[in-house]
Order: structure tokens, then sequence, then C-alpha cells
């Protein structure tokens, strides 16, 4: 349920109400736009009287909120949510381009590629230290060494992290990461995301291989219900009949989670064709969309790569993609 305050409410006629809801047995989240204040209602609203809060001086509206994601849902807070990332804002209007490769394999390679990355413009550094392969007798990733290496890389260039995690034991090697990376394999792994929600890191939730966009906002909604709310939303591509691509990247979650949630929604068409040289106009058509942000993968080496050579662009490549989706915000702005 949601109470949409009136203009002008004073801080102690807000208090009051917020505690007489409390005593409801309600927990009340509260946004603060610039001419409302929201109020979320979350538990077991179904006793509360609609009609009294309505009916209060100060009340303007109360709604109903159906859908089951309550939090993550743009009712409860209508403006923008703005993640910052060790200083890196991203959504409301805040771009973020997040790139680098799909592993981390050598200290050399990981430096070499963040600072190319950089130089291009990137604001975050990826790369997989615990990977989730497919096969176990695939490269597994350089675990907590990969997670080390990172760390210098982000030294050297200043570039705060972002990285994979697929085990909540493994937090506490997680502690310097700046943004810690829920990857699609893990999307409905609800355990995961209950304990990511008692930190305060921000999260990148990517969405499920064959998840709906329903599903993909209560996975967020788990974060948040623990306390969590510095998450970003990934679209990578869902699984369909088509071939040619990796998967099929939905462009139209774009739109649709814009509408649905505050939370900022960023684009992954790596993963999501799985081919380098879709990767550039598919960028550019997330940008057109209106997305707050890329996630690329990118190798100095990609015939080399231990994992996912064949949708790897080159550093240079990505200078490319960077300068041509800055050339397409210029026109959407
Ligand atoms: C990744 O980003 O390295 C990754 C494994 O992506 P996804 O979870 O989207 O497959
Ligand atoms: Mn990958």
């Amino acid at each position: 349920m949601i109470a949409v305050l009136k203009p002008g409410t004073t801080p102690s006629q807000k208090n009051s109400l917020i505690k007489w809801l409390e005593s409801q047995n309600v927990e009340v989240h509260i946004s603060e736009g610039k001419d409302y204040t929201v109020l979320g209602l979350v538990g077991d609203t179904a006793n509360i009287d609609m009609d009294l809060i309505a009916s209060l001086e100060t009340v303007s509206s109360v709604k109903r909120v159906s859908e089951p994601f309550k939090q993550c849902n743009r009712k409860f807070h209508p403006d923008d949510s703005v993640i910052d990332v060790s200083g890196v804002k991203i959504g409301g209007g805040n771009f973020c381009t997040m790139a680098g490769p799909c592993s981390v394999e050598s200290r050399e390679q990981i430096i070499e590629i963040a600072k190319s990355v950089k130089a291009s413009g990137a604001s975050l550094l990826r790369g997989g230290a615990f990977k989730p392969r497919t096969s176990p007798y695939d490269f597994q990733g350089m675990r907590a060494e990969g997670i080390e290496l990172l760390l210098e890389a982000k030294k050297e260039t200043g570039l705060p992290i972002v990285t994979e995690i697929m085990n909540a034991n493994h937090l506490p090697l997680f502690e310097e990461v700046d943004m810690i990376q829920v990857g699609a394999r893990n999307m409905q792994n609800f355990e995961l995301l209950k304990e990511l929600g008692k930190t305060k890191k921000p999260i990148l939730l990517k969405r499920g291989l064959a998840n709906t966009i329903k599903e993909f906002l209560m996975s967020a909604e788990y974060i948040m219900s623990e306390g969590n709310t510095n998450i970003v939303l990934c679209e990578r591509g869902v699984r369909t009949f088509e071939t040619y691509t990796r998967n099929t990247l939905d462009l139209s979650a774009v739109p649709v989670l814009r509408e649905l949630t505050h939370l900022p929604v960023i684009i992954d068409p790596s993963h999501a064709t799985g081919v380098a040289k879709y990767v550039k106009p598919m960028a550019m058509a997330a940008a057109a969309c209106g997305a707050d942000g890329l996630m690329i993968e990118v190798h100095n080496d990609p015939m080399h790569a231990l994992c996912d050579g064949a949708q790897s662009i080159t550093p240079e490549a990505f200078a490319e993609v960077a300068k041509k989706v800055n050339e397409i915000r210029e026109v959407i702005k």
C-alpha cells in the first residue's frame, strides 16, 4: 500500500503519521520527492483501514500496490534511484559503462585491459574471479587470487571493480570489491540474495537465462527485503529457439523495467549475443532505448581468452563502441 502525502506536510505531522502506521504492524518506507512524500507500507496491510488513512488531513491519496514486488516498485519510489559505486553514479541520467574480460587470467592481462578500457571511458572494471561454467572441466576462474588481481588493477587505474559471487560463504573475500555481481545462473539463489541483502554493497543483478521480468524484480525484492537497496539490474539476453546468437537480447525489458521499477537498468550485449561483431550495434541500441549503462566483455587477445573469447571485443573495438554510444546518447538527449 502507498500513501502520498500532501505538499506542505510538516516533519512533525509526517513523523506522527509514520509512528501510527508502524503501530499497525507495517514497515514504512519513506521516499522524499521534490514536491511530495510517498510512504510505502510493507507487511500485513490487509487490516489497515484505507478509508481512514485517506481521510487524514495530510494524505492526498492511498492506493494498494497489486504487484508482488513492493520496494523495487516505482509506485513506492517515483524518482529514479541513483546507485553510487565508490563514487561512480548509475541511474537517474548517469550512464555507466562497465568493461573488462570475462575472466581474470593474469596480472598482466587484467592491468593491461583495465588501462585500455579506462582510456576509452569505462567507469567500472569487470572481471570474473569465480566463474559459473557449464562444464566442471572448464576453467573455473582464479578465485581469491583473481579478486586480488582486480584490486591491483583498481589501484593502478582508479577504476572501481565489479565481480561475480557464487557462494555467500565467499563474502569475506569481497570486502574490498566495489560492486558484487549476481550472475544469471544465480538470479534465483534466494539464500544468496538474502545474504547480499544484509550487506550494504552495490549489487549488479543479472536476469536469469529463462526468467520473466516479474521474477527478475522479485529477486531484486529479495535483496531489498533484507535492507540493501543498492541494486542495478542487468538484462543479458534470455534463452529462445534462436541459434545464431547465444541468447536473445530483450531490449524491451528496458522500457518495461523503467515503468515498473525505480532501479537502474543496464544492458550486457556480450552475453546477449555471444558474437563480438554484434556487440557494437546492440550497445548502440541499448543506449538508444534509454538503458542506464552497459557491461561489455573486452579482451586484449580474444583468440586465446580462457572464457568467452568469441564474444569479447578488443580494446580498440571497445574504444569505437564507447564513441558510438556517446554519439547516440547525444542524439537522444
Ligand atoms: C559474466 O558476466 O561473466 C557472466 C557469467 O554473465 P551471465 O551470468 O549473464 O551469464
Ligand atoms: Mn563471460
